[in-house]
């Protein structure tokens, strides 16, 4: 075990965490990471040169934007933040070390809108590395992700010598909200890619297990719809007004319907509504958030032209007009055995890993990944998504919540899991 490597993780790993950053805003984080590979020798490229500024999806509001990166330019200046302006965030490190496979490793950075517990039992407050920005926390393991990735770039880089290959590491934003990956698809970044691998830290998934397959991530999309309608007087002339309140009631009420319409994993949510401007004016406006999950592509495209239908029929009903954006979307996926054993055969030469499952279908929701990985198959590529468990002795914290925590004791053997695979596919 290398001691240094793993006491400098799980520093990256604190350092992340108590500065979280949400999707698209990134922007000390992809600076911090940026400098960290550059010294150690890799080629890093930032923002449009990973991803298409064209198709980022589910952009945070313009103000957050602008003291999200006014924060970043303080503590990195604003030559180094430049490549990052207006939300590409992306960043990677290429290592070319000669002829041979290109193999990638993809790790996000973004954290979440939640404030953070300071209960006397979670260990970042009780340890001084809790959250400094107030409401927005690490609480899915994306800080441990981005922290394992910077552990491998140090391995790659001692090792580069004696590698034959491409080895790219990439930290992708905006993985909440399913809303990063389709930019990176679309630039081309990974279009010459042979392996690609991905692992996601589960604190409700017991220390030692390891899942070298995970396969039940759902096909999902993530949807505003707006409703246009017309205000008038409540009381006096109703009639000459279109309602948008109710275009919108009447399409979360029917909505609810589908999910029990036919077989397979249907879920939809409408998560969020707002509109109207006072109770005594019909709503000239109303919006929801909505998100449609499913475990094919198949039901998947059936629940959206359900959708569809339904926003349809009740703004004409109220003679509203409408609009539907998709703000993220992510579809099924399935790891390729081949690499699943692969990573079965790695995973159990590694202390950490008492427990090796080749693969799994448990549903998990969905995962931004699995668009990366479509894309990589699709163009012959192997992909795999490992499922590692992280889970603290006596606790059983859900993901997405205030007293969430990973176990920092994985964070090495995972490092050393992706450095084994990658000398293991070096040529
Ligand atoms: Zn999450
Ligand atoms: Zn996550």
């Amino acid at each position: 075990m290398n001691h240094s490597i793993e006491q400098k993780v799980i520093s990256y790993r604190r350092h992340f965490h108590a500065n979280p950053e949400l999707g698209w805003l990134e922007y000390c984080t992809a600076a911090f990471i940026a400098d960290e590979l550059l010294d150690l020798g890799f080629e890093v490229k930032k923002g449009a040169e990973v991803m298409s500024v064209d198709d980022i999806m589910g952009l945070p509001n313009k103000d957050v934007n602008q003291l999200a990166f006014e924060k970043a330019e303080k503590v990195f200046g604003l030559e180094k933040m430049k490549p990052f302006a207006n939300n590409a965030t992306a960043v990677a490190g290429v290592l070319k070390c000669g002829d041979g496979p290109v193999v990638a490793i993809r790790v996000d950075m973004d954290a979440l809108p939640i404030l953070e517990s300071n209960a006397k039992d979670h260990y970042p407050s009780q340890a001084g590395f809790s959250s400094k920005s107030k409401g927005v926390m690490h609480a899915c393991g994306h800080d441990g992700h981005s922290a394992i990735g910077l552990g491998v770039a140090h391995c790659l880089s001692n090792y580069s010598d004696k590698l034959n290959g491409t080895y790219i590491l990439l930290f992708q934003p905006a993985e909440e909200g399913v809303r990063g990956s389709a930019s990176i698809v679309k630039s081309g970044f990974l279009k010459d890619v042979d392996y690609l691998f991905a692992a996601h830290l589960w604190s409700n998934m017991p220390l030692g297990k390891i899942v070298c397959s995970q396969n039940g991530t759902a096909a999902t999309d993530k949807l505003d719809v707006t409703f246009y309608g017309k205000s008038a007087h409540a009381g006096i002339c109703p009639e000459k007004g279109n309602n948008a309140i109710l275009a919108a009631a009447n399409t979360i009420l029917c909505l609810n319907k589908i999910q029990f319409e036919g077989e397979g994993l249907r879920r939809v949510n409408v998560g969020r509504m707002e509109g109207g401007a006072a109770r005594n004016i019909i709503a000239d406006r109303s919006k929801l958030e909505i998100e449609l999950r499913a475990n094919s592509q198949i039901i998947e495209n059936e629940l959206l032209e359900k959708l569809e239908r339904i926003v349809k029929d009740s703004a004409e009903k109220q003679g509203c007009s409408f609009e539907i954006k998709k703000v993220g979307e992510a579809a099924a996926a399935c790891g390729d055995d081949s690499l699943a054993k692969l990573i079965r055969d790695e995973a159990e030469n590694i202390d950490g890993f008492t427990n090796v499952i080749l693969s799994d279908k448990e549903n998990r929701g969905s995962e931004d990944f699995t668009s990366l990985m479509n894309a990589i198959q699709t163009r012959g590529g192997k992909a795999s998504f490992i499922g590692i468990g992280a889970s603290i002795k006596g606790k059983n914290v859900e993901h997405h919540t205030p007293d969430f925590d990973i176990a920092e004791e994985v964070l090495y053997p995972s490092v050393e899991l992706f450095f084994n695979l990658a000398k293991r596919l070096s040529k």
